[in-house]
């Protein structure tokens, strides 16, 4: 899944493209992906994009400086946006294949983008909406860590009487926005701090290294995938990933195996001598895999 420095790179190279430029057509095609029915997306024919970023994990395109309507798109697990120069200007057939919306821009002519669902969950989401409000997923996601505001001071009030997992918190929307599976893991990883510390025990000392982790490990990422093409951008994620998806990898730091704990739909990465005092998580599958 694509998070913060993705979404961030991809609002980069789409807003290059498209702003300043208007939006020919929206064609969905997945039944599934559009969320919204009012305002429709033929409102968005005509319109110019004044602009196109990011909230959370969301990329937002605005329309005529915030007059006509947005588009946010939350990519989930398995969506991704291709960009094409030479996109056909029929409709495509619903059905069949991973296609689950088409955005023709009205010139360049034939260029836009297509976003694509691979797997069978169908998750990827798309809201044409008059307000960012109105898309639930924004109207709760909690502040942004690399904005000005995000003061170590803020996330220790965030931290404080939270009773869950670090692990869980740091990747949960409406807590902090845009971090997911994989950096929550290199930001405890960099903080070499326990997946499993209660977010509420942390000492002062913690609630800093942790603060000081995220902000660098988000900051390091976004300047890593800047400027890249779109089609570039999973493979600098996984590139630039130290323990997420490595199970079984050395620790870049210390040499020791990473090893994983593994949930019913995802699994966490991390190094135990970094991180748990060497002492494994408790994870019945991996503990038989590793005997
Ligand atoms: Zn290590």
């Amino acid at each position: 899944m694509p998070e913060l420095p993705e979404v961030e790179a991809l609002a980069g190279f789409l807003s290059d493209r498209m702003t300043g430029h208007a939006i020919a057509r929206i064609l969905p095609v997945a039944v599934s992906v559009l969320k919204t029915y009012d305002p429709p997306p033929d409102a968005l024919h005509g319109r110019t994009v004044t602009s196109v970023g990011r909230r959370g994990k969301f990329l937002v395109l605005t329309t005529d400086d915030g007059a006509g309507p947005y588009l946010a798109v939350h990519l989930a697990r398995g969506g991704w946006l291709r960009w094409k120069d030479d996109l056909p200007a029929t409709a495509p057939r619903p059905g069949k294949g991973p296609l689950a919306l088409r955005l023709l821009m009205a010139e360049p002519e034939g260029a836009g983008f297509d976003l694509t669902e691979a797997g069978t969950q169908k998750r990827l989401a798309v809201h044409c909406v008059r307000d960012l409000q109105d898309v639930p997923g924004i109207a709760r996601l909690g502040p942004e860590p690399l904005g000005p505001a995000f003061t170590r001071e803020v996330f220790a009030a965030l931290l404080s009487g939270e009773r869950r997992r670090i692990k869980g918190v740091l990747r949960d929307q409406g807590v902090i926005a845009g971090v997911g599976n994989a950096y929550s893991d290199e930001v405890l990883h960099a903080a070499r701090m326990s997946p499993y510390a209660l977010a509420a025990n942390l000492s002062e000392e913690e609630v800093s290294r942790l603060y000081e982790a995220l902000r660098t490990t988000l900051q390091d990422a976004v300047e890593r995938s800047r400027g890249l093409a779109a089609g570039d951008l999973k493979g600098e994620k996984k590139t630039g990933l130290r323990v997420h998806g490595r199970t079984g990898e050395p620790c870049p730091v210390c040499g020791d195996t990473i090893r994983e704990v593994s949930f019913s739909d995802s699994s966490l990465q991390y190094c135990p001598t970094c991180q748990t005092g060497g002492k494994p998580l408790a994870d019945r599958r991996m503990s038989r895999l590793l005997k």
